[in-house]
């Protein structure tokens, strides 16, 4: 018998794509004993995934690192459809603006999978003082979940038991395939089997390989093939489809006028193709290979694929216009198959984020957005219970929001997916092939849902609005804890459940200018939000210092304040002729020994001196006298809105009360 290492951490997360990396972001921004293992030897240099969405990019700039994203990737602004004429030959048939307009202050990017990547880990080594590292060529290899102790949430139970196998460096690193000099992605394509079991089953026997790591939650971010899953017993439901794609990350040398631009060319009778013009001269081509068919056991021979049949097609695609390449990144093909899992969590102890729980096709760029959103959504709760801080219940939530935003994933990459890789019609009364017009609308009406901000979590004891949270929970019950109903009609377009939109505000002690949601970082804290309205009116005024007395003297909020509770302030009042230390109560800009007052957390909704003016109240739906109060969760979702008068704070004082040991 093995004499094994034994020792004990916090959360064990298995996977370092996108949504472990996600979920190790927070462990570092929370302080969590975290253990983050992978089985492949490097992180992803090339290719993959690299289309990030605009909800993506607000998150990357709440941790503080979007900047390097926005300026390294190629943006994408306009979007181009190319369909066969009467003559059946392709031409542009419209142009319309890659995301809808006025959303939000960022657009669309492309910038490949490693590099986003290698943003985590610099995030990751940084805020966790550099003790958090992915530990790499290591793989779990058993699953022990002890029954009698899972529902305990005591500090000291680790209900969980892995055993971990460390691998040798050329385990870890898979061959390429077909001989090929080019980075390839089919190993981690779904055209390859899973080497998961192989690999364990090599590496044991060797001596001083493996140890028992106890843990106390378990994340598995381990993609499509999630060993984690499996263990679980979980299913991954829905059917691929007969559609086979090839990927090719190439320097183009072309004629076609619109290779810089996101292009989707439907040929009259060779397929279709999608252009992605990618940051250093890149383009990524989706190329859809019809003469390539799955064999009878529902799988396409991915030997039969090399990037030459890829290009090969791809010429036939886009002609009469020339397309070569003397350049190629990397290359892969998929088959497009939408599958969503059965379950996210198990007893709220192991939980599944990313393509382990979802898989569709990457065209309409939402599989390391949506798998890093999971994460996201998770990790700040894990955080915040781990730390003693939350109640182990609002775990629950993690399934009840995101199972239904994969749903809604796979029935819009399913719609998309059809009339993409569809022929397209050849006239009205063509019924098997694709209108064109059909394309577009669904991909206008597609883009919102693409762009991420349509999300919009249901009610629990973090989400204080009407709902059968039921109906959106599959069955998982976070009903009876709701304690409060938000007032949505307080600030109309700050949507309970949806995140926290932004507009300009001014900084009340140096008038510069911030998107609000700047402010709003993830730090792993809620935060009350105070809009003031006008504080010169005396009778409002009143209402903010009872407001602000009863805050600070509420004895269970007492403390949270500024540790698990940040406090920011919007006023309405002529920034001229107001000043921080004599109108507005100390609680809103503490004062500290060491640092003096906070100057940071009181902003006005006044025009600004050379970024015009936000109109803050106007746009968030708030009255300019009356202001109200707003709560949002550390992942910037908003959780309540209610009044600064009346039953407002005892509704901001049960908000927390429900979600706080
Ligand atoms: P993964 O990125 O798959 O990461 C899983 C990690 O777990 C890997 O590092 C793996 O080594 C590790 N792992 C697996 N099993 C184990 C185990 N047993 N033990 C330890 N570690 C394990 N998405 C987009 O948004 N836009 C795109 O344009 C896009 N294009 C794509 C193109 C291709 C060719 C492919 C294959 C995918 C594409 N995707 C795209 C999808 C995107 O890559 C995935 O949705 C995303 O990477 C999912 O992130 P994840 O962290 O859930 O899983």
């Amino acid at each position: 018998v093995e004499e094994l290492p034994e020792s004990k951490c916090d959360v064990l997360v298995i996977g370092a794509g996108p949504a472990g990396l996600m979920l190790a972001a927070w462990m570092a921004r929370c302080g969590i004993n975290a253990r983050v293992v992978d089985k492949r030897g490097t992180k992803i240099f090339s290719g993959q995934a690299d289309g990030l969405q605009i909800r993506s990019l607000e998150i990357f700039d709440s941790f503080g690192f979007c900047d390097r994203a926005w300026k390294e990737a190629n943006h994408m602004i306009e979007m181009c459809m190319w369909n066969p004429g009467e003559d059946g030959v392709i031409r542009r048939s419209d142009r319309v603006p890659d995301v809808p307009v006025g959303l939000s202050r960022f657009q669309q990017i492309v910038l490949h999978q490693g590099r986003i990547e290698r943003f985590f880990l610099d995030h990751i080594k940084k805020h966790s003082k550099d003790t958090l590292h992915v530990e790499r060529g290591v793989l779990p290899e058993t699953l022990e979940i002890d029954d009698r102790s899972v529902d305990d949430h005591a500090p000291d139970s680790y209900p969980i038991t892995v055993k971990l196998r460390h691998l040798a460096d050329e385990e870890a690193t898979p061959a390429q395939s077909n001989g090929s000099t080019v980075q390839d992605g089919l190993f981690r394509s779904n055209l390859a089997e899973d080497d998961t079991d192989d690999l364990i089953r090599k590496s044991r026997g060797k001596e001083g390989t493996a140890e028992i790591v106890r843990a106390k939650y378990m994340v598995g971010c381990d993609g499509a093939h999630s060993w984690t899953r499996r263990q679980l017993g979980f299913q991954l439901e829905g059917e691929p489809t007969d559609f086979i794609w090839g990927v090719l990350d190439i320097i183009p040398i072309t004629d076609f006028p619109d290779i810089r631009m996101r292009c989707a060319v439907h040929s009259a009778s060779s397929g279709s193709l999608m252009v992605i013009p990618r940051e250093n001269k890149l383009v990524r081509l989706y190329i859809q290979l019809t003469e390539i068919k799955p064999d009878a056991s529902g799988r396409a021979d991915r030997s039969q694929i090399t990037p030459e049949i890829i290009i090969k097609a791809a010429q036939k695609i886009i002609a009469p216009y020339k397309l070569t390449y003397e350049y190629c990144d990397w290359w892969t093909a998929y088959q497009i198959g939408q599958r969503v899992g059965t379950n996210f969590d198990h007893k709220s102890r192991v939980f599944l984020c990313g393509d382990a729980v979802h898989t569709h096709s990457p065209k309409a760029g939402q599989g390391m957005n949506v798998s890093m959103q999971d994460a996201y959504n998770l990790g700040w709760k894990l955080g915040l219970v781990v730390k003693g801080i939350a109640q182990p219940r609002i775990l629950r939530t993690y399934q009840s929001e995101r199972r239904r935003i994969a749903k809604d994933l796979i029935e819009f990459d399913h719609k998309f997916s059809r009339l993409f890789s569809g022929k397209p019609a050849k006239d009205v009364l063509d019924a098997e092939g694709v209108s064109m017009a059909e394309f577009k609308d669904a991909f206008l009406k597609g883009n919102m849902f693409a762009s991420g901000l349509s999300v919009d979590y249901g009610a629990s004891m973090l989400i204080a609005k009407e709902g059968d949270p039921t109906e959106q929970g599959d069955g998982t019950d976070v009903s009876s804890k709701i304690q409060i109903v938000g007032k949505q009609q307080l600030a109309s377009n700050i949507k309970i459940g949806m995140r926290f939109p932004s507009v300009k505000v001014l900084n009340q002690s140096d008038a510069r200018p911030w998107e609000f949601q700047e402010k709003l970082r993830s730090d792993g804290r809620f935060r009350l939000i105070v809009f003031a309205g006008n504080i010169l009116s005396g009778s409002q005024k009143m209402r903010l210092d009872s407001f602000c007395d009863k805050l600070s003297s509420s004895a269970f909020l007492k403390s949270h304040l500024y540790k698990d509770i940040d406090i920011l302030t919007c006023h309405s009042a002529k920034r001229t002729e107001v000043e921080l230390l004599r109108d507005f109560p100390d609680i809103l800009h503490p004062f500290n020994d060491r640092t003096g007052w906070d100057y940071d957390s009181v902003y006005v909704d006044d025009e600004s001196y050379h970024e015009g003016y936000g109109d803050a109240y106007g746009n968030y739906g708030v009255d300019r006298k009356g202001g109200c109060v707003v709560i949002t969760r550390p992942d910037q979702y908003v959780g309540f809105v209610g009044r600064l008068e009346g039953d407002g704070f005892a509704d901001v004082e049960a908000y927390f009360k429900g979600v706080f040991v």
